[in-house]
């Protein structure tokens, strides 16, 4: 089944902010950990917080213990007060956005203007901000309300963030119109006004639209009904369990949506659950297409071919013999196929919320994978043998450390639980696997391994920077502190433009300084990764099975690159 995923779907920021304080509370925080009142609405995302030992505290008692979080909807001062009294440690999770309506508020109560908000009557965030105006704030719910208003002096007009954009404009011109001089802030937030434009743009390209969320969430049953008022099917979801496979059958193509407070995993699963789906009119061939690369993805496979094409055209660049090059790539394929492997099995964790069709089929079929990947690390340490002792040695102590990552060694702590491994690792095993074995047979000319092995640091960091993306949230559920958890997805973003640029740089800079001209192969790669940042900022790439197939597809534009700038370089006879 074709799917679209609508480019601005799921967690606002605020909900994603608040979300990861708490995830991150329950690993660190002073214990006993609460939300105060329902984090979010959404069902999954709470059993989840409860499963980490969240619960919500419903009413401020008069003395407590643990820590408490404040939701993105904020609080009044008082109840913050009341709270810290009880003896809570807080974290405040408000969103910026609140925050900003409820400094406004402060503010100009304490010069003495009457603070006009327009929002919901009994809505968390509605008090929270009331609570910063005090006695100067003045709430406008309806348009009765608004119609029977008396204003003396100088006054401001506020929105509660959730606001519609229009009623609030009108309705803040109406008061102007009667009460000249007032101050209008228009605090309305853009990130459920984007959603709602999001999802009339992508009715107008597919047959129906799977809206994801919770069913007590105002903001998805309203995407629900705008796709609705469009003439599309539309289909609300909490999970993946509520799909009625049967009935998308009758369509050929289906767009999803979110609403603000559901959770990226949740949104995986019901995408890949939809993809399986055979659709109306769908040819075979992509049927087939579909089947092979998901095939590819959740056997490894995937990546070992990635690795192997990697090891080629090192085999390339460093001058390898043809033998010793075959010898190279089939030992890294097999060496990264039983690694990752391995490992997926034994993160079977975090693999349930970033992978969950990868964690399932793994499970179900551990104990053939556990043999294969044990024949493949065999095997590639045979053909490392065959290469010499060094290389032998060398791909050995790679493999103890590769077994070692998950084990955990050190104070109940394996390598794995130290800050930012699962990338440096990763890219380290594939750098060693692929330049060091091989060049270490013979052991000459360090400059020539390091003309390659430098930039396939940079191409193996940006790529295991790339598909830990995609992890962030399951890894912070489990507790990993990863680089993309430590620096967040912009920062994660940023370090891998960084990374390439630099490739990019090294690769086209290095011929000028007489090294081989095929280095500049280099550059193809880190114009594709640039690429693919940018379809990932798209929303273009939010699946694990497109995330995936795309970023591998590094080594094979890496491979094609080098093969050519090789044809071109050699002297003609
Ligand atoms: S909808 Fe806007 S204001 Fe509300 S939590 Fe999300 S980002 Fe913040």
């Amino acid at each position: 089944m074709k799917v679209r995923v609508a480019q601005i779907c799921g967690f606002c920021m605020g909900v994603r902010r608040a979300m990861d304080l708490a995830l991150d509370a329950a690993a660190k925080a002073r214990p006993p950990v609460f939300t105060f009142g329902p984090l979010i609405h959404n069902p999954s995302a709470l059993e989840l917080l409860r499963s980490k030992g969240i619960e919500v505290l419903d009413h401020i008692p008069e003395k407590g213990e643990g820590t408490v979080i404040i939701r993105a909807h904020g609080i009044p001062p008082g109840e913050r007060e009341a709270l810290e009294k009880a003896g809570f440690q807080l974290i405040d999770g408000t969103c910026t956005r609140v925050v900003k309506v409820q400094m406004l508020a402060k503010h100009y109560s304490s010069l003495g203007h009457t603070c006009v908000l327009i929002g919901d009557r009994g809505h968390p965030e509605v008090k929270g901000i009331m609570g910063y105006a005090g006695e100067n704030g003045v709430l406008v719910s309806s348009l009765e309300e608004l119609k029977g208003l008396r204003l003396s002096g100088q006054y401001i007009i506020l929105a509660q963030t959730t606001r519609d954009r229009e009623e609030f404009e009108e309705w803040a011109r109406m008061l102007l119109d009667r009460f000249p001089g007032g101050q209008v802030f228009n605090t309305v937030c853009d990130s459920t006004r984007k959603r709602q434009r999001e999802v009339r743009r992508l009715c107008r390209s597919v047959d129906a639209v799977v809206v994801v969320g919770g069913r007590q969430s105002a903001n998805t049953r309203r995407l629900a009904e705008i796709a609705a008022e469009s003439g599309k099917t539309a289909l609300a979801v909490e999970t993946e369990e509520d799909l009625d496979l049967d009935e998308l059958r009758s369509f050929g193509s289906v767009g999803v949506t979110a609403g603000a407070s559901t959770p990226n995993w949740i949104i995986n699963r019901v995408v890949s659950a939809i993809e399986q789906v055979p659709g109306r009119g769908e040819p075979l061939a992509g049927r087939l297409l579909y089947r092979l690369l998901r095939f590819l993805h959740e056997t490894t496979a995937w990546t070992a071919l990635a690795g192997g094409l990697l090891a080629l055209s090192c085999g390339l660049l460093m001058g390898l013999t043809p033998q010793e090059s075959w010898r190279a790539v089939a030992m890294a394929s097999l060496y990264l196929f039983a690694m990752h492997t391995m490992n997926r099995i034994m993160d079977r964790e975090s693999g349930a919320y970033n992978d969950p069709m990868r964690a399932r089929f793994l499970v179900r079929h551990r104990k053939v994978f556990q043999t294969l990947s044990l024949a493949a690390l065999f095997a590639a340490l045979s053909i490392a043998l065959q290469l010499g002792t060094v290389p032998f040695l060398a791909l050995l102590a790679l493999s103890l450390l590769g077994l070692a990552y998950s084990i955990r060694i050190v104070k109940q702590r394996a390598l794995k639980d130290f800050p930012a491994s699962k990338t440096i690792f990763t890219s380290l095993a594939w750098t060693v696997v692929t330049t060091v074995v091989p060049w270490s047979h013979t052991l000459e000319s360090p400059s020539k391994w390091a003309m390659v092995g430098i930039p396939v640091l940079l191409l193996t960091l940006a790529r295991s920077a790339l598909m830990e993306i995609l992890d962030i949230h399951g890894d912070r559920i489990v507790g990993r502190e990863t680089l993309a958890v430590i620096m967040g997805e912009e920062g994660l973003m940023t370090l891998v433009t960084a990374l390439l640029a630099l490739l990019a740089v090294v690769a086209v800079a290095a011929p000028l300084f007489s090294a081989p001209v095929t280095l500049a192969a280099f550059a193809a790669p880190a114009a594709w990764g640039l690429f693919l940042l940018w379809s990932f900022r798209r929303q273009r790439l939010r699946q694990n099975l497109r995330m995936e197939c795309m970023v591998e597809l590094l080594f094979l534009v890496l491979f094609a690159a080098t093969w050519a700038l090789s044809l071109l370089a050699r002297p003609s006879i």
